[in-house]
């Protein structure tokens, strides 16, 4: 059961990563679809790889079930090879964009500096976008947790105008979680959060009880509820455990409001 603030939808959404074909995603979502139908309250989200983007976007209409993608570049149009916009996102039907994923930043080059120029360009096109912040092992162990966190939140946001900040979602992922079967405590996930919340507070104490903010890192359907029950999660970004439609669905039922 979620425990998210007043005024904010629990959120899950699941990050494919680079896996599934198009006849994979498929058949992912005729399975997901029937398992979610009858959940309230609760916003749901697949984010997979570009060129099952058009698929799921017919896949799912008229669904709760929404589809984001992993990943665009700032400008509109351009000479940008190998790279998306938003308005081609936004011409798909897509509803939102991760960014800032640490896989990007560490094996692709994603510098705070461009994202501080993708986060205005998804809003400003009508696309979510999912900000990921979060540390290494090494930053946690020498404690330099709130310093580095402090610096993506600031950075990430810096010309999102302050009326706007609810609008973006901030995906908390401890870099040591993600994909080692390692979950942070329920103390470590609360502290960050609350934390991130509280960043965002200190340019808008009214947008940060907008924002919501998810925790990200090995989640699985039997850890999730001990997650989302925490005061300050609003939901979860999915790696490995979205990628089968009963176990996502669980994790959505951990979600969905009593
Ligand atoms: C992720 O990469 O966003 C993620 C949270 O992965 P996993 O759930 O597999 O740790």
């Amino acid at each position: 059961m979620s425990a998210t603030g007043p005024g904010r939808t629990p959120f899950i959404a699941g990050n494919w990563k680079m896996n599934k074909t198009v006849s994979e995603a498929e058949e992912f979502i005729a399975a997901l679809l029937p398992r979610v139908s009858s959940v309230q309250g609760v916003d749901v989200a697949v984010c997979p790889p570009y060129l099952d983007l058009q698929a799921m976007v017919d896949s799912t209409r008229g669904s709760r079930v929404q589809v984001y993608a992993q990943n665009m570049h700032h400008a509109a149009e351009g000479a940008f090879t190998g790279e998306v916009s938003a308005p081609m996102l936004t011409e798909l039907g897509v509803h939102g964009v991760i960014l800032g994923h640490s896989e990007r930043r560490e094996l692709f080059g994603e510098t705070d500096r461009a994202l501080q120029l993708k986060v205005p360009a998804a809003l400003a096109a009508g696309l979510v976008p999912i900000l990921c912040v979060g540390e290494t092992e090494e930053e946690r162990e020498a404690g330099d947790t709130e310093r580095k966190l402090r610096h993506q939140v600031q950075e990430g946001l810096a010309k999102v105008d302050s009326g706007r900040l609810g609008d973006v979602v901030i995906a908390y992922e401890p870099i040591w979680a993600i994909g080692s079967g390692r979950v942070a405590t329920p103390e470590q996930a609360q502290e960050a959060l609350g934390f991130i919340r509280a960043l965002v507070a200190d340019r808008s104490r009214e947008q940060a009880q907008r924002t919501r903010v998810l925790y990200g890192g090995s989640v699985k359907a039997e850890n999730a509820g001990e997650l989302l029950a925490l005061p300050d999660v609003d939901g979860a970004l999915v790696g490995g455990a979205s990628l089968d439609p009963a176990g996502f669905a669980a994790i959505v039922d951990a979600a969905t409001p009593a």
